[in-house]
């Protein structure tokens, strides 16, 4: 297998391992050249040393000559015959040619200057027969004769020829020796040149593989990577890692302190996950309490309004509620200001409440776009309807679109969908049924008329209106004469079937804006808003007509003409809204003094206060 490295690729202690190899094989190098440096030094000293035993050599040599002639001529001069005996003695004691070149050789003179110095030993040597000569001519009494051969210009001749090729031996040993000592002493200069320099490379090298290591490859990264290991300490994720690349320990250190921060940024991206999923179940719950306790139906949509936008983040949407009468989903509340969706269709026109499932054309879904969206080009709106069921029975639907403004689409869970929609389903249940509970307790069980609880609340509601407004509201308080004969003669059957034929007559008497109301027992009381004085003696007259051509059975038989008492009020030409009931009441009792099945009228406020 092939791997390929853009970074440094050398492990620090692959680096450290070639760094330390270098240096030894530098230093033996370096140490290799020392010794070269010494041995060149060695062999210098050992030239030197040897032109010295030469030197001694060679003086000696020469003593020995001029010693021999020294004694010889001494003898001749004294006259003594101990200089004989010591010139013999010498004499006797000098070795032959030979060994005396020999010794030199030995001495390591070269063939050239031993063949000089021979030549200056032979003459020496002829020089001894001459002494001699010398010496028996003296001893002969031919002094003059020994005086001519040993002072003699000859003999000194020959004896300076002697000294000259001596000296020429020294000269020629002196250059030589001075040659090899240079020699020896540039060696040793060139290697201890090479030495240092193989030491100044070794320490560079050392130098380099020190900042090299230490610094580019260790101190700098090192420096860095805990700056970060701090930062990510503290939790701070963001921060951005260099890029080390390097294959060595501090790039595992890198790769350690990546895969850290990453493993930090997955933990704080599922924590914000996480505490996202527990803020929109927090919001669920919060909502699902307020619309728990929701009385009426603008504050469920207030509620729904509030809480959505936070729980579908990303969305506009609208809540459609079903009117049943007109078979209509009708807009109820909106937030976010959705674009593409009508605020009133039929339900069969979105494809949700037709299967009785979630609906979502668009968000890489191949499918129909419901009728009631208003598409904009070809391409369908990211939208999503979603049924709003209770027990089977279709109650509304909510509508979300994704907001085109928003950079970042917010993906919804789909059980917090179903949950949120449960949940408006739930409540818009409790809703209706709580309404439906209220308004059968606002209701008269018997002749579906409404009681007196909703009389009370209608009152509250619409007398303050009208009077605000400055408008007449008409009361018309009726009760049936002589009901109790109903019931004794026909039984209580038929006194309950007379309750409800009246009942019918009032309600279909009543216009949009007013209501009949079974105020107790057989009595009854409408109340005409906007009604004035005279308009509301016409309808009363005509009601109490209207019961009165009622023809009533009960189990074949004929009950007989109903007739009622009618008590008309009207505020504020009457008396004041607060008492018109009481008003009615009073003024009915009047008509049944007066002779019942009659309408009576209350006196004008003004002709009070002119009677009075
Ligand atoms: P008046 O002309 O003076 O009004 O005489 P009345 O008989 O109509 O009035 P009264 O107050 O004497 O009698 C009312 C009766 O109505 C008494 C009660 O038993 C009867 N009643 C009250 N509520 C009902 C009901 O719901 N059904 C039946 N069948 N009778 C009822
Ligand atoms: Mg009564
Ligand atoms: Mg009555």
């Amino acid at each position: 297998m092939v791997v390929f490295c853009d970074g440094p690729c050398m492990r620090l202690s692959t680096i450290t391992n070639w760094a330390y190899g270098a240096t030894v094989a530098l230093t033996l190098a370096s140490g290799g050249t020392m010794l070269l440096a010494a041995s060149a030094q060695e062999r210098e000293r050992d030239a030197v040393e040897q032109r010295y035993r030469l030197d001694k050599a060679t003086s000696r040599l020469g003593s020995e000559v001029y010693a021999l002639s020294d004694h010889a001529r001494q003898y001749l001069n004294t006259g003594d015959p101990t200089y004989k005996v010591v010139y013999g003695h010498d004499l006797e004691g000098l070795a032959t040619v030979e060994q005396r070149i020999d010794h030199i050789d030995d001495a390591g003179a070269s063939a050239n200057e031993l063949a000089l110095l021979e030549n200056a030993v032979r003459q020496a040597d002829t020089l001894h027969d001459e002494q001699i000569l010398a010496i028996d001519a003296f001893e002969a009494g031919n002094e003059t004769v020994a005086r001519q051969i040993l002072f003699g210009a000859e003999y000194e001749r020959q004896l300076d020829q002697v000294q000259a090729l001596i000296v020429r031996f020294q000269d020629l040993l002196d250059r030589r020796t001075e040659r090899t000592v240079q020699a020896a002493t540039e060696v040793a200069r060139l290697w201890k040149t090479v030495s240092e320099i193989v030491i100044a490379i070794t320490g560079i090298l050392f130098l380099c593989v020190l900042y090299f290591i230490f610094k580019q490859r260790v101190l700098r990264p090192v420096v860095k990577l805990s700056d970060i290991v701090g930062r990510l300490a503290e939790q701070d994720y963001t921060t951005e890692l260099p890029d080390i690349d390097q294959i060595d320990e501090i790039g595992d250190m890198a790769k350690a302190v990546r895969i850290f921060r990453e493993n930090g940024l997955e933990r704080q991206r599922l924590e914000a996950e996480r505490d996202v999923d527990l803020a929109t179940q927090n919001r669920l719950l919060s909502m699902t309490q307020r619309m728990q306790s929701c009385d009426t139906l603008d504050d469920l949509l207030y509620v729904v309004k509030s809480f959505i936008p936070s729980i579908t983040p990303g969305h506009a949407g609208r809540l459609y509620l079903l009117e049943d009468q007109r078979n209509a989903m009708v807009a109820s509340c909106d937030w976010l200001g959705p674009r593409h969706s009508a605020s009133e269709f039929p339900p069969s026109a979105c494809w949700a409440l037709r299967r009785g499932l979630p609906h979502r054309p668009a968000n890489g879904n191949v499918d129909v776009p419901c009728h009631h969206l208003r598409l904009e080009g070809s391409k369908a709106p990211d939208t999503l309807c979603l049924p709003i069921t209770a027990q089977g029975e279709r109650l509304g639907l909510l509508y979300l679109e994704a907001r085109d403004d928003e950079t970042e689409k917010s993906t919804i869970s789909e059980v917090y969908l179903n949950m949120l929609v449960e949940n408006i389903a739930l409540a818009l249940a409790n809703l209706r049924l709580s309404d439906a509970l209220r308004e059968m307790a606002m209701v008269d069980a018997l002749t579906g008329l409404a009681n007196r609880h909703r009389l009370d609340e209608t009152l509250t509601t619409q007398a303050a209106r009208l009077a605000r407004e400055g408008k007449s509201l008409s009361c018309l308080m009726i009760d049936i004469d002589h009901f109790k004969r109903f019931n004794d003669k026909h039984g209580h059957e038929a006194g309950d079937l007379v309750l409800q034929e009246v009942g019918g007559v009032l309600k279909s008497s009543v216009r949009e804006t007013e209501r009949a109301f079974r105020y107790g027992g057989e009595e009854f009381l409408l109340l005409l808003p906007e009604v004035n004085v005279d308009a509301a003696a016409r309808r009363a007259e005509e009601i109490r007509a209207k019961i009165a051509a009622l023809q009533t059975t009960h189990i074949g038989k004929d009950l007989g003409t109903i007739t009622v008492s009618v008590g008309v009020a009207t505020a504020p030409e009457h008396c004041h809204v607060g008492v018109l009931v009481p008003t009615a009441d009073a003024v009915l009792l009047k008509a049944k003094r007066n002779g019942r099945d009659r309408v009576e009228i209350a006196q004008l406020l003004q002709d009070h206060k002119t009677a009075g």
